[in-house]
């Protein structure tokens, strides 16, 4: 039987390719061959393609292989009428896509993968585009990250909605669809299967997870309710798959995206790293995905130094009072130390960085001009994410709690950029603009010792 994979378009009103791959959609295609399948893949997003260059101009890379998508104006959802932005669709053009659908040709199955909740537009367009194309007679299975967490949403797309994160169940889904027997025996497929990079034919950059799970409980995030404890696939099949990939596609940049590499790290990252060393590769590494501060000790700086790690991003958020509330994962006093020992270790401003979160509710605006201080005195960088209330997380069940919001929004209107034109519980747009214009006064050395107390 043969399967098409599809990496859907991004619709919004801004997109950034910081290192973005369908890896849980590269996972699928690893176990559908497993299971017999001939796997085709069509990624729309990846700017670094040769073919889809020939029909939009990709603009040029940035720092390290990221960059801005190619991207077309398209009308904005209705919803949006009020954002005085413009709405654009992100990713491959539409003749790329359907002459890639002619050359793969019949398919017996398409998997969809999604990522973001309010990006929902874009992978209905292109679940409405493989319409077209295939008719109704070949069956869409859509599953990722909007899917599973609004399973009740994504089924107006008439797809068949795999809306689990265990990979075992898609025998036996497969099967339903199918009326077919397909083996389930329950392979541990973390281990033993590399995300099917063999799919691609040019990669700028090679995505990886060493780990699934969370075992913090962050009150605005949702990775801890995905995987059930956490999973750790052995070092060095790990560093196997590294070897392998970058061998076949000749790329210098390698990025760990795990929502907690650090977790006992001595058993895990540090024989990564080591095993990294020991190989000599010689790659430039990343891990953009907010490392935790707390558990960065001088061995993990030292050993990420000498593996040479050029992105380390620190997950900050807030200062204030906040830091607990939300779940304790830092405070002030963990990101100084860490930032401390990876400054010791010869790591610059531009390699380490911290997030910090703009507008999380209760969050008083001195909570993030603090956060900044803290980065710049430590001699580290920053950067300013809006906040969004992640549909489930407990962050959105005590604001739907409180009237604050009514948990019927359409997952557009959620979006982090459009938050401050509506949401009066919240920073307003003028607020998130003066706080993003102290940022670049602190970054440039002013302002350091005062608080603006007209926001505070
Ligand atoms: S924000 Fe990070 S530490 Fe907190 S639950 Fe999410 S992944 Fe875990």
């Amino acid at each position: 039987m043969k399967a098409l994979l599809v990496n859907p378009w991004i619709e919004d009103f801004a997109a950034y390719d910081f290192w973005l791959k369908p890896l849980g959609l590269l996972y699928v295609g690893a176990y559908l061959k497993q299971l017999g399948f001939e796997v085709f893949l069509i990624d729309l997003m990846n700017r670094h393609d040769e073919e889809i260059k020939r029909y939009i101009d990709v603009p040029k890379d940035k720092f390290f292989k990221t960059g801005k998508f190619p991207s077309i104006k398209i009308k904005k959802p209705d919803v949006l009428s009020f954002v005085p932005r413009n709405f654009k669709r992100y990713g491959a053009s539409e003749e790329f896509f359907e002459k890639k659908l002619k050359e793969i040709g019949n398919v017996d199955a398409v998997f969809v993968t999604s990522t973001l909740t309010y990006w929902y537009p874009g992978y209905w367009d292109t679940i409405r585009f493989l319409r077209k194309f295939y008719g109704e007679k070949v069956p869409i299975i859509f599953g990722g990250f909007y899917v599973r967490n609004l399973p009740s949403h994504a089924k107006q797309t008439n797809t068949f909605i795999f809306s689990g994160s265990e990979l075992n169940k898609l025998p036996k889904f497969l099967g339903s669809i199918f009326e077919k027997n397909f083996e389930t025996k329950d392979i541990n497929w973390f281990e033993i299967l590399d995300p099917a990079y063999d799919l691609y034919n040019n990669l700028g950059y090679l995505v990886f997870i060493t780990t699934l799970g969370c075992p913090f409980k962050c009150s605005y995030c949702i990775a801890h309710r995905i995987w059930n404890g956490m999973r750790f696939r052995t070092p060095r099949k790990v560093v196997d798959s590294i070897e392998k990939y970058v061998e076949k596609f000749k790329v210098k940049d390698v990025i760990f995206f795990d929502d907690a590499i650090l977790v006992n790290s001595k058993k895990h990252f540090h024989v990564i790293l080591k095993e990294i060393i020991m190989r000599g590769l010689k790659l430039n590494f990343h891990l953009p995905n907010g490392i935790h501060a707390r558990l960065i000790t001088e061995e993990t700086a030292e050993l990420m130094k000498e593996a040479n790690f050029k992105t380390i991003k620190l997950g900050y958020e807030t200062s204030g009072e906040l830091q607990i509330k939300t779940g304790g994962k830092v405070q002030d006093k963990d990101l100084v130390r860490a930032s401390r020992i990876l400054r010791k270790y010869g790591f610059t401003e531009n390699e380490v960085s911290a997030y910090i979160m703009l507008n999380i509710p209760g969050q008083k605006p001195r909570d993030v001009i603090e956060a900044m201080k803290v980065c710049k005195n430590e001699g580290i960088g920053f950067s300013l994410n809006e906040f969004t209330p992640i549909i489930g997380t407990d962050d959105w069940i005590e604001l739907v709690n409180n009237g604050k919001l009514t948990g019927r929004e359409d997952p557009v209107i959620l979006n982090n950029t459009v938050l401050p034109f509506w949401w009066k519980y919240g920073m307003n747009s003028n607020l998130i603009q003066e706080l993003k214009h102290i940022a670049r006064k602190i970054k440039e050395g002013e302002f350091i010792d005062t608080v603006n107390e007209d926001f505070s």
